[in-house]
């Protein structure tokens, strides 16, 4: 059995390497050790569809603490290394080399995999999928001006990746089965917006496009103009030539040590299951991050949030749950995303049943776009997106944290100066 101050973090990604900061933060003196699959130090994951696909020596610019930050702070940081097994009751971790980690409290924070396609698996040559500062390497590789890539799958990662490809010089096509982008984060106002942003920068992007098959080592034909290295069909008999393959589908919770040691899962989600503090159904596991499932009492209901901003938010909560600490307040769900010369910033989730406002003219062709949409309920806002705005989202967020009503009419007219109108809402809150 561990000291009882030893503090067992699994998974030396976003959510590890901010756990382990937050608790010397917060006042742990005893030992941490963060347990990381991968070979390299904790880093960021973002630009690894944006910017790390541009330059060759990423990792400086992302990793999460300058490199001699676990030293300084004592913390054992073990890269390599995998977790394999659990025993929830003895507390102890067993590695894949066989040694076993004791512990008093353990967070998991074990993130996801990218989801594969069956017939285009990881490994395949030519084969991209995008979780890794080794996969964006490898990918980073493969472009070139006039690459014939195709991306499948238009969520954020997919769009991104093809927008970064687009700025490369390659021929980017992207296939999304939905018959709009996005669709369960944006209203169709936005995704159309998007849409029509992406094809303005050279993508051949096709809606409800259902893949049929792929044929990996086509024979040059006068359609495909030269020879390609997959050919890929589509239901409707259409055909997609492409060098290189980016699958971009989602990700799947990594749970498999919850699993194992017993946890309860969000049967919604696949997510562990946690509360407020980033427990789990067993007191002495914590989870956060992309693998967990939180409670939010705002919305009445759980959430497994794929965001930067999520994993930091559920560290520093599941550290303030493991030293017995209360937890910060519950945070607003942020997401940003940067794609086709566009900062997107959201702020909530969408709902059934709101009605939203634009402030901007939100122009697609336009070199720099510049716009809010709220989505409120009678004038208090729950959702936000900002294109090349995110001062003004930022001026709006104490109006969704206290559910203030704002006037649809006043918020749209840009006459109207916003840090005021922000402020004569509040006051108005306040004496009402
Ligand atoms: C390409 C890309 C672009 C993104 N862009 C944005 C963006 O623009 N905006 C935004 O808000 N979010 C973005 N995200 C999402 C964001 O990066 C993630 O939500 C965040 O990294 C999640 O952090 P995490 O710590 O939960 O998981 P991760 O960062 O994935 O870390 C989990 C770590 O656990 C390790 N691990 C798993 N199992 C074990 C085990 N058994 N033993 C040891 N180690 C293990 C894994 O190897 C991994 O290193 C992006 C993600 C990707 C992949």
């Amino acid at each position: 059995m561990a000291d009882a101050d030893t503090i067992l973090i699994i998974g030396a990604g976003q959510a590890g390497a901010v756990a382990a900061a937050t608790l010397r933060e917060l006042g742990h003196e005893g030992a941490i050790t963060l347990v990381g699959q991968e070979a390299h130090a904790p880093y960021e994951r973002p630009p690894l569809s944006k910017d790390a696909l541009q330059t060759a020596d990423a990792h400086g610019r992302t990793s999460v603490h300058p490199e001699d930050f676990y030293e300084r702070q004592r913390i054992t940081l073990l890269t390599g290394t995998e977790v394999v097994r659990i025993d929830a009751g003895r507390r102890i971790a067993r590695l894949a080399d066989g040694r076993d980690l004791p512990y008093s409290r353990c967070l998991l924070a074990t993130g996801g995999r990218a989801r594969e396609l069956p017939g285009l698996p990881r490994g395949t040559p030519g084969v991209h999928y995008i979780r890794t500062l080794d996969d964006a390497a490898a990918l980073r590789a493969g472009l070139a001006p006039q690459t014939r890539v195709a991306v499948i799958g238009g969520g954020f990662l997919g769009l991104e990746v093809a927008s970064t490809a687009r700025a490369l010089g390659a021929e980017v096509t992207v296939l999304e089965s939905a018959p709009r982008l996005l669709e369960r984060v944006l209203p169709e106002a936005l995704s159309d917006w998007l849409a029509e942003r992406a094809r303005h920068a050279g993508v051949d992007l096709r809606l409800g496009a259902r893949i049929a098959g792929c044929d990996r080592q086509p024979q040059a034909d006068a359609a495909v103009r030269r020879q390609a290295r997959f050919l890929i069909t589509l239901q409707d008999a259409a055909t997609v030539a492409a060098d290189i393959v980016v699958v971009a589908i989602g990700l799947t919770p990594e749970v498999s040590l919850a699993v194992q040691a017993g946890l309860a899962l969000d049967p919604a989600n696949g997510g562990i299951a946690v509360n407020a503090a980033c427990r789990s159904s067993d007191p002495h596991l914590y989870a956060a991050g992309d693998c967990a499932s939180q409670h939010r009492s705002r919305l009445g209901m759980a959430l497994r949030l794929e965001s930067w901003q999520n994993a930091n938010e559920q560290a520093r909560a599941a550290a303030a749950g493991m030293l017995g600490q209360p937890a910060p307040a519950e945070p607003y769900p942020w997401f940003w995303t940067d794609q086709y010369g566009c900062n997107v910033q959201m702020l909530g989730l969408p709902q059934p049943g709101l009605v939203y406002a634009c402030r901007g003219v939100p122009q697609a062709q336009a070199e720099t776009p510049r716009f809010i949409w709220l989505g409120h309920r009678d004038g208090v806002p729950v959702h936000a997106i900002a294109v090349n705005a995110g001062g003004d989202l930022r001026q709006l967020r104490v109006l969704f944290e206290q559910a203030i009503a704002i006037d649809p009419q006043r918020y749209a007219d840009e006459t109207v100066a916003l840090k005021p109108l922000v402020k004569a809402c509040q006051q108005r809150a306040a004496t009402t």
